[in-house]
């Protein structure tokens, strides 16, 4: 939360705040992101107003053409995609947590390949398809570190 936000009112149109002393914070996934489109759009908290992608940026400056930004937002969400498989495989049960979350949650246990070959297999994958989401949403995504695009 910025300090222009109201928790209050952000709490009353259907967003999840949270707080932890002087901390005040949204959860995620986000509770007005519906089928990929932000439900209080008008409303919505100051730093969604302020956060621009780096697809945005580069479409703003010429760099790339939408169809190039819808690529590489399908492409980056297939990444995602695979790792909510690879987390099922491996026997995670969905709860709704940030994806990072629920990986930290499930390889914060160790496997033994020599007990459990299958299950270390899938291990590996699942943490070469992490390796990759996270690359492409750092590369294609998040405002590259120290250009204070986020406020
Ligand atoms: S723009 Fe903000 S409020 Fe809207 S769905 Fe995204 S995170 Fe939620």
């Amino acid at each position: 939360m910025q300090p222009e936000d109201s928790p209050a009112e952000l709490a009353a149109i259907g967003l999840r705040i949270r707080h932890r002393d002087s901390d005040v914070w949204m959860e995620q996934p986000c509770a007005a992101l519906k089928r990929l489109c932000c439900t209080v759009y008008e409303q919505r908290p100051v730093r969604c107003r302020k956060f621009q992608c780096q697809q945005l940026t580069r479409l703003a400056a010429g760099e790339i053409d939408e169809g190039d930004a819808l690529v590489r937002i399908a492409d980056t969400r297939r990444l995602a995609d695979r790792v909510r498989h690879l987390l099922a495989q491996s026997g995670y049960r969905e709860d709704g947590a940030p994806l990072q979350e629920q990986f930290d949650r499930l390889t914060s246990t160790r496997i033994d390949p020599e007990l459990e070959p299958e299950l270390a297999e899938i291990r590996q994958h699942l943490e070469a398809a992490m390796r990759e989401l996270k690359l492409s949403l750092a590369r294609n995504f998040l405002p590259p570190p120290g250009t204070g695009s986020v406020a």
